[in-house]
């Protein structure tokens, strides 16, 4: 059985080790010469919309994924009429577009921050009369990691704020007072079946994840697992995904989701029976899915731009060391770490000293 991935990167680095043990065979089309899912599987070398590429990927893969949301819902779309897509492509149509997203997840009567659509100065300043300050300016299309997004903290820097997007749709967002973010992901089958790991709280700096730690049995487990059942059962979803939710005082508020495995699950490759890209695999396979018991205490540090010499992390117990093979770059996600420990008090401490390591080798 071969499956095709779009984007070649950690995530279908991740998802191709996972599919080894159970036989799978990869073909990856990624415009780079050298991302890290290169040598994992068949590499179709060329632009995402490369007719002849994508001509190629139907003919060669069984089922057809994909590792970011960003690809163009025609190419997705093109892939499904020769050959089985999932998750398909109407998930990567609304998850594009952040105006859509919001309101798909408020007819689904899942709480957003309040927001406007807006094209122009004047509806910005229109918007801004009905949402109080400070608020966030997104661009509608292309941002993640905080990318194309800038905070408005009072009026008089709507004008600036405008200006920055260079007149791209975009949504105003009010500012969610949270006290913690999470996610949760969850897993859904084409009969219906879904499986829910136990929530990752996640902290953020200038935009990008640094740490998910899996939470089991927090209090607000049942409330995300209600709102993104709701999800996956309104797009008919096959696969991995994750909703992004700020907590505000025990409520939770939808941000986003990602189409796709995610950042915040990479603990569950240690820290669950089944990982998030093992229940992927199963999933838009039609296997039966994974158990996603939590196996004690575990958490996951991002490495960006920078990596510490790898003795420092491989002396440490339990503690599990994932290279991406990319270049170290400036704001780039390098590796990961996790930490999975039977003892919460070395588990804590643990996680500190991995959050200090990246710090000091960060380059964000
Ligand atoms: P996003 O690109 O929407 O995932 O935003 C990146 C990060 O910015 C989030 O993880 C939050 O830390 C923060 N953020 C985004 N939108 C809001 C909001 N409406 N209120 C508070 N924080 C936000």
């Amino acid at each position: 059985m071969k499956i095709g991935i779009l984007g070649g990167g950690q995530l279908a680095r991740m998802i191709a080790l996972a599919g080894y043990p159970l036989g799978l065979d990869f073909i990856i089309l990624d415009p780079s010469e050298d991302a890290g899912a290169i040598g994992l599987g068949e590499h179709l070398h060329g632009q995402y919309d490369d007719q002849n590429l994508l001509a190629e990927l139907a003919e060669k893969a069984d089922i057809v994924t994909y590792e970011f949301e960003n690809v163009p819902v025609k190419v997705a779309e093109f892939l499904a009429e020769h050959t089985t897509v999932f998750p398909a492509p109407n998930a990567l149509a609304v998850a594009q577009d952040r105006l859509h997203e919001k309101g798909f997840l408020q007819q689904l009567n899942i709480p957003t921050a309040t927001y406007a659509s807006i094209e122009s100065l004047t509806e910005l300043e229109n918007a801004m009369e009905h949402i109080e300050y400070p608020a966030i300016l997104k661009s509608r299309r292309m941002g993640y990691d905080g990318k194309g997004q800038v905070v408005i903290k009072s009026k008089n820097q709507l004008a600036e704020a405008w200006e920055s997007m260079q007149n791209a749709e975009s949504i105003v967002e009010g500012f969610v007072p949270f006290q913690r973010e999470i996610s949760i992901i969850a897993a859904r089958r084409p009969s219906g079946e879904v499986v829910f790991y136990p929530i990752s709280e996640n902290t953020h700096e200038k935009g990008i994840l640094r740490v998910s730690e899996c939470r089991v049995g927090d209090v607000i487990q049942s409330q995300a697992e209600d709102y993104v059942v709701r999800l996956l059962d309104a797009l008919d979803y096959v696969g991995v995904i994750a909703l992004e939710l700020f907590d505000v005082d025990g409520k939770l508020i939808a941000n986003e989701f990602a189409p796709r495995v995610h950042n915040s699950g990479h603990w569950s490759i240690e820290g669950s029976e089944t990982s998030q890209f093992e229940n992927h695999l199963r999933a838009i396979l039609d296997l039966p899915l994974g158990a996603t018991k939590a196996r004690g205490f575990s958490g996951m540090v991002n490495f960006i731009g920078g990596l510490p010499a790898s003795d420092n992390i491989l002396d440490t117990e339990n503690v599990h060391l994932h290279l991406y093979a990319k270049e170290l770059r400036k704001g780039r996600k390098v590796a990961h770490v996790t930490v999975r420990e039977d003892d919460r008090d070395t588990y804590f401490q643990t996680l500190e000293y991995l959050i200090d390591l990246a710090k000091l080798t960060d380059n964000s």
